[in-house]
């Protein structure tokens, strides 16, 4: 996960303390191999092509053994959802009902008597203790599940001192977050909720623009890619698709994880396109090119841009259900709470928790505006690239990890990218309307 990535999540996480994932995740993909198409689906010029039969040749590369696997992990997600959610209002109720966020705002107003940074001092007391409460469950997903499904590379250790990392940068974001949040929550009695909107619009967007360049270096180490084909024919994509880079960056995501990802981020002078080492070393030049078109569309399609307008408008109907409800609990525990209103600090966790009922509650709708955006890439990608197979064969790589076939409504309630069987289903279409494409042709014919 980039750290950019992992800014996105910080910011559900900032509103919600869920790992309701709603990250953009605009990188993931896939793994290595020869492309071949399995025989059934190598195309013939006098048979018509067979989109279905090609897609369940495919999908039957998986081996039961492998779908048991990764089916187990990710429905095991659709669990820890639940559990992120349980786990977030029940750390909300303890902060609060033990007067623990009274106390923590007592403290920051016998340091200063400014109050944007009695705020700023709270929300460093918050992101230290929340996830010191948290910790079992974080430890559960993020270390040792991930081992347990050969995901994860790093030792205990490596990955404590990681997390060390993060708790200190989301320190520093949350104070920079709920400094201006609670400024306009006072400043404006009436329209807070549009203001505190406002500033969660602009948090994200700093967050995405400081994030690849500040952010993602303290956990990977980016350098130049190597002179070769693969640079040479990523850099021909990126001038083809209107794209300026004169770099192609890789980056050792293999410290971390054995998942392959790759993101093309930025904006102006920051713009760069970055893949790393799982996805060099696991994928043919075909399965590569069709990923960095897929990441290539994010840019292109300025899904960024899109995404920050999106949450803005979920950040809005956030707010009004937090200005439909806040009273209301406040009116019942508030006095033996501490909290006094909205503009009141130590009513942090209230908001939290409330932001992650709203955030539970329209998590489809959430996730499939998301994935609506990875379709849109993935045909880009086809476009751009002309690797069917190529693509084919990285999704069936995600495979490890997301669930291949899921049933209709499954995917659309969980699933924040196309599943395999419909990415798959897809480039075959495509390459069934392609069989004239010279790309395509080659490869059919064994070239
Ligand atoms: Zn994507």
């Amino acid at each position: 996960m980039t750290m950019s990535k992992r800014a996105t999540m910080f910011v559900a996480m900032l509103m919600t303390c869920v790992a309701v994932s709603l990250s953009a995740e605009p990188q993931q993909s896939p793994q290595p191999a020869h492309v071949e198409p399995p025989a059934a689906v190598a195309a013939s010029p006098t048979a018509p092509f067979d989109v279905e039969g090609a897609t369940r040749a495919y999908l039957s590369k998986q081996s039961p053994e492998a779908k048991a696997k990764s089916d187990a992990y990710f429905e095991g997600g659709y669990w820890l959802q639940l559990w992120n959610f349980l786990y977030t209002l029940a750390v909300a109720w303890l902060l609060l009902g033990s007067g623990l966020s009274a106390r923590m705002k007592r403290l920051a107003e016998r340091i200063t008597q400014r109050r944007w940074l009695q705020t700023g001092i709270y929300a460093i007391q918050y992101s230290i203790v929340a996830p010191l409460l948290v910790a079992p469950l974080t430890l559960y997903e993020g270390f040792f599940r991930e081992h347990k499904y050969g995901l994860a590379t790093q030792t205990l250790g490596a990955w404590l001192s990681e997390q060390a990392t993060v708790l200190v940068v989301e320190a520093l974001l949350m104070a920079i977050a709920l400094v201006p949040l609670y400024g306009v929550f006072r400043k404006a009695p009436k329209r807070w909720w549009l203001w505190g909107a406002g500033v969660g619009v602009a948090f994200l967007a700093l967050v995405m623009l400081i994030g690849p360049v500040y952010l993602d270096p303290l956990f990977n180490t980016y350098k130049p890619l190597g002179e070769g084909q693969v640079r040479q024919e990523i850099l021909s994509l990126a001038r083809a698709n209107g794209i300026e880079a004169n770099d192609v960056y890789e980056f050792d995501a293999s410290r971390q994880t054995t998942r392959i990802s790759a993101n093309v981020s930025g904006l102006f002078n920051t713009m760069s396109i970055r893949l790393n080492d799982n996805l060099l070393e696991r994928c043919t030049l075909a399965e590569i090119k069709s990923v960095m078109a897929h990441e290539m569309g994010h840019y292109v399609l300025h899904h960024g841009g899109k995404m920050i307008v999106f949450f803005g408008v979920v950040l809005v109907g956030g707010f009004l259900f937090v200005r439909s409800s806040f009273d209301g609990v406040r009116a019942k525990w508030g006095a033996r709470w501490g909290v006094t209103g909205i503009d009141d600090v130590s009513g942090f966790p209230l908001l939290v928790a409330l932001f992650a009922v709203y955030l539970f509650a329209i998590t489809p709708l959430l996730n499939t505006y998301i994935r609506s955006a990875e379709a849109e890439a993935d045909i880009f990608g086809l476009h751009a690239a002309g690797e069917p197979d190529g693509f084919a064969e990285a999704a069936l790589k995600l495979g490890d990890y997301r669930k291949l076939d899921p049933g209709p409504i499954e995917e659309w309630i969980f699933f924040d990218h196309p599943s395999g069987r419909a990415r798959i289903h897809m480039a075959m279409t495509w390459k069934a309307e392609h069989l004239q494409d010279s790309r395509v042709a080659a490869v059919s014919q064994g070239d």
